[in-house]
């Protein structure tokens, strides 16, 4: 199956050709991907009327752009995704009506995607990962754990109590004067600091010892804005950035062997079943190490995505889109987009108006 993905939930505008061989093989043919980065950096955020505005100006362009790079046209899409949520609303239904346009015109099957769902295919993109895996999704709005036996039938383990763990690298980069989008610049920094140097910082360690698959990160926050306000030079602020860094690594890595022992008692027949990172934070390079550690000693295959696939891309919307093709499971032209759609109500997802 060859299909069209579109994903426009945030502050990407991106659109992607993948085909998925009946043996389950993957390739990606393109995958095109305008940041506005530049448009909201100014504001340290993402400003939901300029990202809609955005996405509108844009997606055709990358559309086309994304059909010409696979060297493909509309006849040889065998299906059209998009996000249909959760996200910005303006943004979604930009993408979601441009695939429904695609899809009316050209008379191909729509397939309403979630965009969490993506993520938690988007290792798939890289190298087969057989079901049921474990899942940990760290990115910008999510930090969950959940066991994914197959597409649109997953269940959640654990969840943040309070902020997202890329949300957290957001903040805490953002108090520290570090800019916008905070998780990549608050690595770089971290990388010219040293352990030594942050293992003077005093940083809470959350939920310690709870029994159950939940994270916290806003105590970790409130330490590091006011341990930032005290700082004399860049050698301590990259000293704290390492701090913090491996503080957020430490917690992912510490709240995830309880869902690994979960995972493993309620599938004892598994021989090394994968824990699969995805999401934005998954490209940190300290919580890649973190987790592949906890991931080896308790006998699971660690896997994140190829790095471009960790944060918002629309290969993952075209790769969830063909395997939801496959079992059928397409969307009516009426399907809505929503702004809140929890990945454990994957089940009723072909169509978002039913669910
Ligand atoms: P969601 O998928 O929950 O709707 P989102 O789409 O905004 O949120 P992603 O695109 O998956 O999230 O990821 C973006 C997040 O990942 C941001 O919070 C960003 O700071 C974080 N991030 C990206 N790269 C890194 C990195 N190298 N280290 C830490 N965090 C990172
Ligand atoms: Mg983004
Ligand atoms: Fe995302």
């Amino acid at each position: 199956l060859v299909l069209l993905g579109i994903e426009t939930s945030c502050d990407e505008t991106a659109a992607s050709v993948v085909r998925q061989a009946a043996d389950g093989t993957v390739e990606v043919l393109s995958s095109v991907v305008h940041s506005q980065i530049d448009d909201h950096a100014a504001y340290g955020g993402v400003v939901p009327e300029i990202a809609a505005r955005s996405h509108v100006e844009t997606i055709d362009g990358v559309v086309k752009r994304a059909l010409v790079e696979a060297g493909c046209d509309w006849s040889g899409l065998d299906g059209v995704a998009a996000t249909a949520g959760p996200g910005l609303v303006g943004g979604v239904m930009v993408g979601l009506s441009y695939a429904k346009g695609v899809a009316m015109g050209r008379g191909l099957p729509l397939v309403a995607v979630n965009h969490l769902e993506g993520h938690a295919v988007s290792a798939r993109l890289g190298r087969p990962v057989a079901y049921p895996f474990l899942l940990l999704l760290v990115s910008g709005g999510h930090c969950q754990l959940l066991e994914v036996r197959g597409i649109g039938d997953m269940s959640r383990l654990g969840t943040t109590l309070d902020d997202a763990a890329g949300e957290a690298f957001d903040k805490i980069a953002k108090a520290m004067g570090l800019g916008y989008p905070g998780g990549p610049a608050l690595e770089r920094l971290a990388a010219t600091g040293t352990d030594a140097g942050a293992e003077r910082f005093d940083l809470p360690r959350s939920l310690l010892g709870r029994r159950d698959c939940d994270f916290s990160f806003s105590g970790l926050k409130t330490a590091a804005a006011r341990l930032s306000q005290g700082l004399e030079t860049e050698a301590d602020k990259a000293d704290l950035a390492r701090a913090v860094q491996n503080a957020i690594a430490r917690q992912l890595a510490e709240r995830s062997v309880r869902a690994l022992d979960l995972f493993s008692e309620s599938h004892p027949d598994l021989d090394r079943p994968a824990f699969v990172v995805a999401g934005g934070v998954a490209a940190n390079a300290t919580v890649r190490a973190r987790l592949t550690a906890v991931a080896e000693a308790r006998g699971f295959d660690f896997v994140a995505p190829p790095m471009a696939y960790c944060t918002d891309n629309a290969a993952m919307i075209a790769l969830a889109g063909a395997e939801r093709l496959r079992l059928g499971l397409t969307s009516d032209l009426a399907v809505a987009a929503r702004p809140r759609w929890p990945l454990d109500e994957a089940r009723a997802l072909s169509d978002p108006t039913h669910a």
